[in-house]
């Protein structure tokens, strides 16, 4: 048995490099991210391909361990050279992603040292981080002392938390869920659909509020169904507004549908997934005046903190109703019960063993403290007012309402023919350069180009690009030049 042990012991220690062959693969790794980042300005945005990245397969994890630059040229060639560049600061399409490169250091360190977050008796150092990157994040919103939340790994999920937490605070039975009404508005995003089923409330009722020529929730409206549904003998569950809808960029009146969530008793989320980071400016501020009437809140650091993919946040006012819905105890967990000074990240949400993903977070706010990052969302959103106004110098140009936050959609309406064709095939002429990169929408049944401002890295520069592609493109399938 020893003798085989020997033999086993010698294979499973190559998982653990020696120091020259670790000083290796961070070298190489560091250099693959200087390449990466120094050419990222010439970079496209986007690039369409047919092979589609197949090429990984070459690679299988059977055979012969290979070396880490063949390893890191297919990372490069079938990974970061094809499909869209969330890191390029020329991709103002869907809502764009961040990265900044401090988050991928902490990153680096939290798996090297691997803490295990879930349980504050594991690591009280990594729970108070997270912690503290939660209140921060609470402050901000405007919520009191006793308020929780979650680091979760985005926007959905939060939003899935949160729905779960406002049913099992609501005390209504499954017996009753047919009975149980959400109200919300056709531009919520399509994962609150998806938290409504896997929350087991597929059967509710769902109110989609009309909305004002901006795309609002009508508070009105939703006072009057409200009112009408308790009438019928309803139940209403769950307010869920946007603080920046995806899509079209819009705020619902936060304000108001605060108070008549209040006065009604109903629990209400605001979904500011994309938009909740612009409270740290004034006009943020103003535009989500009365977000703190909420009772929670989705909040994602990876789009309006510039953190890479993988951190959302969920934020609940009183966070014994989030502990409530979410704690639960086992066995062989009885030692963690010991230290409760602070709340466990697993006591607030499903998840148990998680990645550290606080220390992504807390890392940039240390380094760079707060003033860069509201100077950045300041000037995002002055690009996009910028933008709006210079698109509509080109002619031909409709612009949709002028934009509350980052997003805004136009369309251009040619002399002739197809109004959708046409914008279709802007779209596809844009992403066929792959230079910058927008995405489309359409309302109703009107195709629109989207222009959403959110990666820290883009500046004027890149704005003026944009609107010099859009003219050109405009220009080749129209035969006419642009003003
Ligand atoms: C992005 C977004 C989501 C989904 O968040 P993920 O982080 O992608 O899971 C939800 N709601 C809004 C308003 C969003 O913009």
């Amino acid at each position: 048995m020893k003798e085989r042990l020997k033999k086993l012991e010698q294979q499973a220690r190559q998982l653990e490099p020696t120091a020259k062959e670790r000083d290796h693969l961070l070298e190489n790794a560091k250099r693959y991210g200087a390449d990466f980042l120094d050419n990222l300005p010439e970079l496209p945005a986007y690039v369409q391909t047919n092979e589609k990245g197949r090429g990984v397969y070459d690679l299988p994890f059977e055979g012969q361990p290979k070396n880490f630059d063949t390893i890191l040229q297919t990372l490069k060639s079938e990974v970061d050279s094809q499909g869209l560049n969330p890191a390029s600061g020329k991709h103002a399409g869907y809502i764009p992603g961040g990265g900044l490169y401090p988050s991928a250091i902490a990153d680096y360190l939290a798996a090297v040292t691997n803490r295990y977050t879930g349980v504050f008796f594991s690591s009280p150092g990594a729970v108070r981080i997270e912690n503290m990157c939660i209140r921060w994040m609470c402050d901000l919103i405007g919520y009191p002392d006793g308020a929780a939340g979650n680091l979760t790994s985005g926007g959905s999920i939060a939003n899935l938390v949160g729905l779960v937490a406002a049913r099992d605070d609501s005390g209504i039975s499954a017996n009753n869920f047919d009975r149980a009404v959400i109200y919300t508005t056709h531009q919520v995003h399509h994962c609150v659909i998806k938290a409504i089923k896997f929350a087991g409330l597929s059967d509710a009722i769902i109110r989609t509020i009309p909305m004002d020529e901006h795309y609002r929730m009508k508070a009105s409206k939703l006072e009057k169904q409200i009112q009408s549904d308790i009438e019928e003998d309803l139940i209403p569950l769950v307010i869920f507004a946007s603080a920046g809808t995806t899509d079209l960029g819009a705020v619902d009146p936060l304000d108001a549908i605060g108070d008549i969530a209040e006065r009604e008793n109903i629990w209400f989320h605001v979904d500011a997934a994309y938009g909740g980071f612009f409270l740290l400016t004034d006009h943020g501020q103003e535009v989500m005046s009365g977000i703190e009437k909420s009772d929670s809140v989705t909040i994602d650091p990876h789009k309006g903190l510039f953190l890479p993919y993988g951190s959302g946040a969920l934020l609940v006012k009183d966070g014994q109703k989030l502990y409530e819905s979410q704690h639960m105890t086992a066995n062989y967990l009885q030692d963690t019960l010991k230290a409760t000074e602070e709340a466990s990240p697993a006591d607030l949400s499903p998840e148990l063993s998680k990645h550290f993903r606080g220390l992504r977070m807390w890392l940039p706010l240390q380094l760079f403290g707060v003033a860069p990052f509201r100077a950045a969302l300041e000037e995002k959103l002055l690009l996009t007012r910028y933008f709006y106004r210079e698109i509509q110098q080109i002619d031909n140009i409709e612009v949709g309402p002028e934009p509350e936050l980052s997003v805004l959609f136009f369309r251009y309406i040619p002399e002739e023919g197809d109004a959708n064709r046409f914008n279709k095939n802007l779209t596809d002429e844009i992403h066929r350069d792959g230079r910058v990169f927008l995405s489309s929408t359409h309302i109703n049944d009107t195709v629109y180009l989207r222009l959403a401002v959110l990666n820290f890295r883009t500046h004027l520069e890149d704005i003026e690009l944009i609107l010099s592609v859009l003219r050109e493109k405009i220009h080749k399938l129209t035969g006419t030049a642009t003003s």
